[in-house]
Order: structure tokens, then sequence, then C-alpha cells
């Protein structure tokens, strides 16, 4: 009996000091596979509930993850109604992080919400403009949230972000920061979570690199993630690398290369100084193209790229629909 205070004591004591984070991936692509767009749950390893970051596909990522087991640790309680996806939309996401409204970002919440359970959608007041405009409108689609066109149905709250705000995720331990990017003309948005032990990571939607973009959000946000990683408490990177170097900048339509991707990140080390400063550091590589043209797998071009100029000794990472990360 003794053993196993023993047991339990260690095992909460380091997994409150070293919580790290959990992520499934429920889309690893940027277009054009319908069912396997861009979507993400993450959750503080110890914390029960979940969000999303994107939300392009929903039920098949939940799917896919349950043929991987991914959820073996959240069983359906017997008295539940639902099936082992419907358990997890309905009672353990708590919320939708939706970085701007394009359908690769948001079709997987449009075409789920019917049978999914009152949660926020947190976002920039331009992102849910255009959700409200374009979306739940009555039109589109009938309006599931608590504002806009005509009778509101009132599942979705739609709770705006401050640009560099925190804000406490209700129902979560997490808190979250958002900054905007600039994506082509389109606000998306990067947000910054911390759980309680204060350890983060953070998510970029799609963005294109500031020399291109004429912009200086990146900067801003490398400036301000600086500390994080010389305190050791970065978690991970989740950024999106669209096409391969061949792409010319006058095509990239506010998205990244690998070269880009370096590029950025050779700035972020620059902040963070020292010896090796990125060494090991996760990047989940997110947003990649499914490729329709024979002999062209754009995520080897791209992972091949990456890992070749990888003078910074950054650990890549590229998860598939329904995996399981250990952050
Ligand atoms: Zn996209
Ligand atoms: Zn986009």
């Amino acid at each position: 009996m003794k053993k196993h205070f023993i047991a339990a004591a260690l095992c909460c004591y380091s997994s409150l000091s070293f919580a790290g984070f959990d992520v499934i991936t429920l889309g690893d692509k940027g277009g054009i596979q319908d069912g396997n767009l861009t979507a993400f749950m993450l959750k503080s390893n110890t914390d029960n509930n979940y969000i999303t970051l994107d939300a392009g596909s929903i039920v098949n990522g939940l799917i896919a993850a349950t043929h991987k087991n991914a959820f073996s640790d959240m069983a359906v309680p017997s008295s539940s109604p639902y099936t082992q996806e419907g358990y997890i939309l309905n009672q353990k996401i708590k919320g939708y992080f939706i970085s701007h409204a394009h359908l690769d970002h948001i079709a997987g919440l449009i075409i789920s919400s019917p049978d999914d359970s009152n949660k926020p959608i947190y976002a920039l007041p331009s992102v849910h403009e255009t959700i409200s405009q374009h979306y739940f409108n009555w039109k589109t689609w009938p309006n599931f949230t608590t504002q806009g066109n005509g009778f509101k149905l009132g599942k979705y709250e739609l709770t705006p972000l401050n640009i560099n705000q925190w804000l406490p995720v209700a129902n979560t331990e997490l808190q979250v920061k958002a900054f905007p990017l600039s994506h082509s003309g389109t606000e998306s948005t990067a947000f910054l979570f911390e759980n309680a032990a204060k350890e983060a990571v953070i998510y970029f939607g799609d963005t294109g690199p500031d020399a291109v973009e004429k912009s200086t959000a990146l900067d801003t946000i490398w400036q301000q993630l600086a500390p994080y990683i010389q305190q050791k408490k970065l978690k991970g990177i989740f950024i999106e690398t669209s096409f391969s170097n061949s792409t010319p900048d006058k095509s990239l339509f506010g998205h990244l290369t690998p070269q880009w991707l370096l590029t950025e990140l050779n700035t972020l080390a620059g902040y963070v100084g020292g010896d090796e400063p990125l060494k090991d550091l996760n990047v989940i590589v997110t947003h990649i193209k499914y490729s329709l043209k024979k002999n062209a797998v754009p995520k080897q071009i791209i992972e091949k790229e990456l890992r070749g100029n990888n003078n910074l000794g950054i650990n890549f990472i590229f998860t598939e629909q329904g995996d399981r990360t250990q952050l």
C-alpha cells in the first residue's frame, strides 16, 4: 500500500514539473483533400480537456484518431449515448481556435455543427466577422452562433481575442494570447498557449514570410517567444510550410517554403542568442498540400529541403491524421 502512495506522489510531482502537451492531429493537409484539412487537438498533459487549433477536418480526424487508439485514456463512460468520436467531440473538446476563415481551416467545424455541443469559437474580431457574414448566416448554413444574421441558435459563443492579451481558456488549464499574421491580404492568427506549469506552445495559422508580406508580424512574435526558449519553456511551434523551395516568391500567396521557414527561424535564433539556441526545438510542420500529380510527393520534398538545410538542429516533426504526439 505504502509503495503505491510513493509511486503516486512521484508521478504527480513529476507531471506538474514537466507537464508538457498532448497533440492529436485531426487533419494534416493544407488542401485539397477534403476530410484531411488543417486541424489539431491540444491539451496540457495534466488536463483532461482539449481545444482545437483550426478546424478544417473534425469528424474524419476523430475517426482516424480512434482507429489509431489515440483516445485510449478517454474511454466512453457506459452511461454515455455517444460513440468514441461523439464523446470526444461533445464532452472533451471545449473550444475552437480559428486562425482565419479560409475553408481549409473551418470546414470541419461547420459540417459537424448540427451534432456538436455548445462551446466557444475563439478568434480575432476580423475572423469572427467573416464567419458570421459568410458561413453562419442562414444562406450557406444555419446560424449556430450567438450573433449575426437571423435567428441565433446560440450553440457557439464567438469569443473575441485581443491582440497580445492573455485570456483564460474556459474549462481547461490553458491561457492564450493572440498575435496577428499577414497572409496575403487576409488577417491570420498565431495563438500562444501556456499551461499551469507555465510551459508554452505556439500555433501559427497560414502566414507568409515578413520579407515577402512587407510585414513585421513574425518578427514581433519571435521577440516575444525568445524568453520562453531561453527558459526552456517552449515545448513546440506549429507552423506551415505549404510549398517547396521551387516556388517563386510571387506565387506564395501568403505561405512559407522550407527556405523561408528556416530564414524566419534564424531570426528567432538571433533573438534567443547563445550557442545552438534552437537545438532540439520541436517544430511541427503543418499545411503541406495534397498533390494530384504523378511523381510529386510534396511532403517528401519539403521534408528533405527542411532537414537538408537544418543548420539550427531543430527537431522537425511531420504528423499524420490520427496521430497522437507528446510535446
Ligand atoms: Zn490554409
Ligand atoms: Zn489560408
